[in-house]
């Protein structure tokens, strides 16, 4: 087992296991025992105001499997979708998530905004909404801010369940953004339909917008697209303080990337907070 050799676990997921090792039965099979093996795990990865203030975390998903090394979420979700296993993962996910700020809450005597990812099959269970009211109930959180991220696919869910749903889940005092804006195939009429607060522009755009003129041109519509719908815009996957400053200047108010943070469990985002000044919710 090419894994087993290395002592760098983080180091594990090389290529060739992409294509080898790591095929879709073998990843299913460990990802049904990964959720009693305790090898999940949340991390929190800090969202930045345009003074470059912590208002918020979007919590992601970790896999440190012991036979397969870290494996990344972009390569299990779709697994566990297509597997049958997505409703015990966003469980999972939903409840760590929350049992978190609680204790984030208890400890540090406040919270922040948290966003959290949900599926589109996730999101369009007949019983969504009730788990997530039932979650918190449970776990007693009160003056949580929760954002729900949701992918640019949903458009072409149907609109006449869409539209309700999101509109009850607004009138809870959630609010919606629409992840990785810009990669997929939403017509704006639709999306002037939609009752969403944020807009997240893909991290691909960002990647590009210094070289590329075109990226750049993208962010500017999108932005405008944003700001004209009185929506709030997110800029995923800041590095560099030159994309920082081209941003800021096209108009782009929300920030997240590693040139704040990395995503960072529990612990690391307590230190975190501790050396930062945060927006107090
Ligand atoms: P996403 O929601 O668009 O998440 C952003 C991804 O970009 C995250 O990767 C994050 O770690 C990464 N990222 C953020 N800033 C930077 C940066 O400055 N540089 C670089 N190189 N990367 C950055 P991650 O955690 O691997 O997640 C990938 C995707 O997997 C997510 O994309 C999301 O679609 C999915 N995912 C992750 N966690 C969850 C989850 O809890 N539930 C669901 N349903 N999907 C999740
Ligand atoms: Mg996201
Ligand atoms: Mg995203
Ligand atoms: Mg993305």
């Amino acid at each position: 087992y090419e894994a087993k050799k290395h002592k760098n676990s983080v180091r594990l997921f090389a290529p060739s296991m992409q294509e080898g090792y790591l095929n879709r039965v073998t990843l299913e099979q460990n990802l049904r025992q990964a959720l009693g093996k305790n090898e999940l795990y949340m991390v929190y990865q800090p969202q930045m105001t345009h003074e470059g203030v912590m208002y918020g975390v979007e919590a992601l998903v970790r896999w440190n499997s012991k036979e397969l090394g870290i494996v990344p979420p972009d390569k299990f979700i779709p697994v566990a979708e297509a597997s049958g296993l997505m409703p015990k993962l966003g469980d999972f996910i939903m409840k760590r998530t929350l049992e978190e700020m609680k204790s984030f809450q208890e400890e540090m005597g406040f919270s922040f905004q948290v966003s959290l990812n949900i599926s589109i099959k996730q999101f369009m269970e007949a019983n969504f909404l009730e788990h997530l009211t039932h979650e918190i109930e449970t776990i007693k959180l009160t003056n949580i801010v929760l954002c729900l991220e949701i992918t640019e696919s949903l458009f072409i869910e149907d609109i006449e369940y869409l539209l309700p749903l999101l509109q009850k889940i607004r009138s809870m005092g959630l609010s919606i953004s629409m992840d990785d804006f810009g990669t997929g195939y939403s017509s704006l009429s639709i999306l002037r339909k939609l009752p969403i607060d944020e807009l997240k522009i893909d991290k691909s755009f960002v990647d590009t917008l210094i070289e590329d003129i075109t990226a750049e041109k993208m962010v500017q519509n999108i932005i405008s697209i944003g700001k004209n719908l009185e929506l709030a815009i997110l800029a995923e996957g800041v590095e560099t303080k030159e994309q920082e400053v081209k941003l800021k200047r096209l108009g782009c108010d929300r920030f997240q990337g590693y040139l704040y943070a990395k995503p960072l469990n529990y612990e690391d985002l307590k230190l975190f907070v501790k050396a930062q000044k945060t927006v107090y919710m």
